[in-house]
């Protein structure tokens, strides 16, 4: 998965670092394309040095690679760098560098959410001890946002219930859905099986889970298994495809960076084991 990134690691703890021409620098446009070098999906970044001049934050390191994103929203720089949308790196990317790109993507939005106080309305400022931005005027605080969501592999017998979502992702995927205030993880399970294909499910449990920084999300994966006959009934607003499919007859998706396709890859191996 995307994440899985051993031996190299991921160093999230804020530290109020000041760019070094060395440094990695990540420039995001109005869209939240990322300017980026793709060779044979080895993905690179503009340098330290490119970003000069500019308003920069740092982010997070990988092993001794320090990302910095550029805040300054007028920053260009001409070379050999193309602008290139997060979901299309999806497609090509791996590594530590797509993971890079993903949890960058998720400040950035953050970020660019966040230039104002939703309570009074000035201008926030860079917190200088936490990942937070701070109204200097009335004290609000905020801090990232991440959205918790489940992704369920829901089964019956020998088959898997694939999906396709109307917008988005074109690939095979499985439910998923975001959870809703006042809901447990289980219940969103539950909730979000019955609104995409009108199944019942019962046997709820837990397989792992993912930060998915493209949709600022958490993903919390779980199978369970389909009650009675089991009849599809597709919500046609999120779905445009919901079949139960035969073990080895599933699709995986073109690699393995997300959470749906290790579990699709999972039942398809037959490799559940609780
Ligand atoms: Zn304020």
């Amino acid at each position: 998965m995307i994440q899985d990134i051993a031996p190299s690691r991921l160093d999230n703890s804020f530290k109020n670092n000041s760019i070094q021409p060395e440094d990695t620098a990540l420039f995001f446009d109005k869209e939240g394309k990322l300017l980026i070098h793709e060779n044979n999906g080895k993905l690179s970044f503009p340098k330290g040095s490119d970003a000069e001049g500019f308003e920069t934050i740092y982010l997070f390191s990988i092993d001794d690679t320090r990302y910095f994103l550029v805040t300054d929203k007028e920053a260009h720089i001409k070379n050999d760098f193309n602008y290139r949308s997060v979901r299309d790196l999806r497609k090509t990317g791996s590594g530590p560098e797509i993971y890079a790109v993903f949890t960058a993507y998720h400040l950035w939005k953050w970020y660019a959410d966040n230039t104002f106080c939703g309570k009074c309305g000035h201008k926030l400022s860079f917190d200088d001890k936490e990942r937070a931005l701070r109204c200097k005027d009335c004290g609000n605080i905020i801090y990232p946002r991440i959205n918790p969501a489940v992704i369920v592999g829901v089964t019956k017998g020998d088959c898997l219930l694939v999906t396709k979502y109307r917008q988005g992702y074109g690939g095979n995927a499985l439910v998923a859905g975001f959870t809703e205030i006042g809901e447990t993880l289980e219940e969103t399970v539950a909730r979000e099986v019955m609104e995409e294909t009108g199944i019942k499910v019962r046997n709820i449990r837990y397989y792992k889970s993912q930060p998915w920084g493209m949709a600022q999300d958490i993903l919390a994966g779980f199978y369970c298994d389909a009650e009675g006959n089991a009849e599809i009934h597709m919500d046609k607003d999120e779905l445009r495809y919901a079949e139960w499919v035969q073990r080895n007859a599933i699709v995986l998706q073109e690699n393995n960076l997300s959470l749906t396709n290790e579990m699709m890859k999972v039942f398809k191996e037959n490799r559940i084991k609780f």
